[in-house]
């Protein structure tokens, strides 16, 4: 993605930091997951006058509240349209979208589908914590068959989804999977996410320590392993399809998938309209239409 530099003076965390204080339960990943944002902002060194953070509805979507860049909270599972519509209208912004599992994979799930297959030039960070926790725990699309919740108090009857897979096959050109107790490698992965030209997921598995007592610390403890140092060949889509499958005894997080070499929809297509010369464009028959 473009990484607009304007400002000489380098971007701190006191710069990007607001009046604000979440009211997040007592370790919920979403602290560690704002901080690490904040910190990969740092380190991509973006003036934060160049910076959309795009949420949709959920507990962790309040992060905008916490950064002090331009923000847009929009409504349940509409954050990617929103986001779709900054980029187009001016190219140079680096568009982060926020949002929950619930949000983005369930009532936002065709926007999901629709923006990987366009490739538009933004980032996608799901807090992923397999429940719906702002409504009060009701089971999501990537809770686990069997998972009892307030809407499922006999277990969960679905399969979750695969959103890994998914991103795959629909054309996000990075696709990877992070850990909100992961801070260092987690920041590492959204910044590269944010410099990948193309759509970026970044799918964060994270803790609800009030809603899910089934993904706890300890579930990702015994599970989690780094593909990093493997030989992993993150450039095999058939190969990180295979990885994607993996979730059970052991579950990797890392870098699943990249292509550098499809464009990116916006390059192909359309001109931003920030920038345009207008001054001889006249609306006035247009605007005669209404009267
Ligand atoms: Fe975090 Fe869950 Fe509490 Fe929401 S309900 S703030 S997701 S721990
Ligand atoms: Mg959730």
């Amino acid at each position: 993605m473009t990484v607009t530099k304007t400002d000489q003076k380098k971007v701190t965390l006191a710069d990007l930091t607001t009046k604000e204080y979440p009211s997040w339960c007592q370790g919920c990943g979403d602290h560690t997951i704002l901080f690490t944002l904040k910190n990969a902002l740092v380190e991509l060194d973006i003036d934060p006058h160049n910076v959309v953070i795009v949420t949709g509805i959920g507990c962790g979507s309040k992060v905008n509240h916490f950064i002090r860049a331009y923000g847009f909270e929009g409504l349940h599972g509409r954050a990617l349209p929103v986001a779709s519509g900054i980029k187009l209208a001016n190219k140079d912004l680096t568009v982060i979208v926020v949002g929950g599992d619930g949000d983005g994979y369930g009532i936002g799930g065709n926007h999901f589908i629709q923006s990987m297959r366009r490739n538009l030039d933004i980032t996608y960070l799901v807090q992923n914590n397999a429940v719906y926790g702002l409504t009060k725990g009701q089971y999501s699309p990537t809770s686990s068959k069997g998972f009892k919740s307030s809407s499922t108090p006999d277990g969960a009857l679905e399969e979750p989804i695969n959103p890994l897979a998914t991103a795959i096959v629909s054309g996000a050109t990075y696709v990877a999977r992070g850990y909100s107790m992961e801070t260092k490698h987690l920041q590492k992965l959204i910044v590269d996410a944010v410099r990948h030209k193309g759509f970026s997921l970044v799918d964060i598995l994270q803790i609800c320590t009030t809603y899910n007592k089934v993904n706890t610390w300890d579930f990702f403890k015994q599970r989690l392993y780094k593909l990093e140092g493997s030989n992993y060949d993150a450039t095999s889509r058939r190969g990180a399809l295979q990885k994607a499958e993996e979730w059970g005894d052991k579950i990797p997080i890392g870098l699943l998938y990249k292509d550098e070499h499809k464009p990116s929809y916006e390059d192909k297509y359309a001109d931003s309209i920030v920038g345009h010369d207008i001054s001889n464009v006249d609306i006035t028959p247009f605007l005669n239409r209404f009267r």
